[in-house]
């Protein structure tokens, strides 16, 4: 059996108006507020560790910014976002969760 891998990206507000948060491939929105900080969590099932939506080499994330948003790219099978204190954010997670699936 194996365990799937893990990444996490912290996500930080340090400015003074809420950005929007922009959590790709599936075009999720989550507004994070001044002095607010949130984590994104991905995984992958590959066998090999690697990242299935990596584009550039195998990296678990991309980050792009812009005026008033931050875009993540998300390059594993699934996101959750958790806050600092590891509470999650949203109930459901996106994406098949490879760490989710029952054992057969
Ligand atoms: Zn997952």
């Amino acid at each position: 059996m194996s365990v799937a891998r893990e990444a996490r990206l912290v996500v930080g507000n340090d400015g003074e108006e809420p950005l929007e948060l922009i959590l790709e491939p599936w075009g999720d929105v989550h507004r994070i507020v001044p002095g607010e900080t949130g984590v994104v969590l991905t995984h992958t099932s590959s066998e090999s560790g690697a990242w299935p939506g990596t584009r550039l080499g195998d990296e678990p994330f991309e980050v792009r910014l812009g005026p008033a948003w931050l875009t993540v790219w998300v390059n594993g099978d699934c996101f959750h976002l958790y806050d600092r204190k590891g509470d999650e954010i949203e109930p459901y997670v996106y994406g098949g969760c490879p760490a989710q699936q029952p054992s057969a």
